[in-house]
């Protein structure tokens, strides 16, 4: 993993895999989510559209049992081309995983996602094929398996070729991150996956700035405002590597 350096190496060895998600949070986990493209307008719709809500719910330990989101058609290339599967836990409900895939989709094949810099492409397949990763959702207690670090059942973190997406951040985000819940899962996906193209975490470049995608936008903001992107005006936006002490909040149970 990345980050290393002379910062606080206690706490690294649980910031580290750690530490990618934020959102605002709603009690007993219904928080605003992801919202998939909706059907035609009705008539009314002049007024404003209002998001759908998706409700996810969740035991904090499920069976380790997944589905998984089929292949997506083969598209343009450019660079290196990295295969990934998408796998979500079946004890989670509320989100299948071909909306979870179209979610990490969307914010792979942004232009400010990790192939703006022209040298790499995504490609979804399934769960038999190849691959060079695995995107996951699961729940608290399967990312602590998965995961093989601090075990906090909080933090979502990259182990090796797993990229592991913690559902309880997922469907809360984190307290105090002023950004909606669908920035925030930007944020966790480029985060993660992040660190499976290599990154190391980084710090705040200075108060008001947006935050690097590889700070621990999870677990602090230290002055930097929320921004999930690695590439800002078709730049690499990065800050000084390194990690904070932050503490990683308590692990919560289920969510019903
Ligand atoms: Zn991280």
């Amino acid at each position: 993993m990345p980050v290393r350096g002379p910062a606080a190496q206690a706490v690294l060895a649980a910031a580290l895999l750690a530490g990618c998600t934020p959102a605002t949070a709603g009690p007993g986990g219904a928080a605003p989510a992801f919202v998939p493209a909706s059907p035609p307008a009705s008539p009314r719709a002049a007024a404003a559209p209002k998001p759908r809500l998706e409700k996810i719910t969740y035991p904090a330990a499920g069976a380790g049992a997944f589905t998984a989101a089929g292949a997506e058609p083969a598209g343009a290339r450019h660079g290196t081309l990295l295969r990934y599967r998408v796998l979500v836990e079946k004890d989670i409900k509320g989100i299948s995983a071909a909306t979870f895939a179209d979610a990490v989709r969307a914010t792979l094949a942004d232009p400010r996602g990790w192939t703006a810099g022209g040298d790499r492409s995504f490609r979804r397949v399934d769960r038999r094929q190849p691959h060079d990763f695995t995107v996951y959702l699961v729940t608290p207690g399967t990312r602590d398996l998965l995961c093989q670090d601090a075990a906090d059942g909080y933090t979502s973190c990259r182990n090796g070729d797993k990229v592991v997406l913690n559902v309880a951040r997922w469907a809360k985000g984190v307290p105090g991150y002023r950004a909606g819940l669908p920035v925030y899962r930007q944020y966790l996906v480029n985060h993660e996956v992040g660190h499976r193209l290599g990154q190391g975490h980084e710090l705040c470049p200075g108060k008001g700035r947006p935050a690097p995608v590889m700070q621990q936008q999870t677990l602090g903001m230290h002055g930097c405002t929320p921004n999930p992107w690695p590439y800002r005006d078709g730049e690499r936006y990065a800050g000084a590597p390194g990690a904070y002490e932050d503490e990683v909040p308590p692990r919560e149970g289920g969510s019903s």
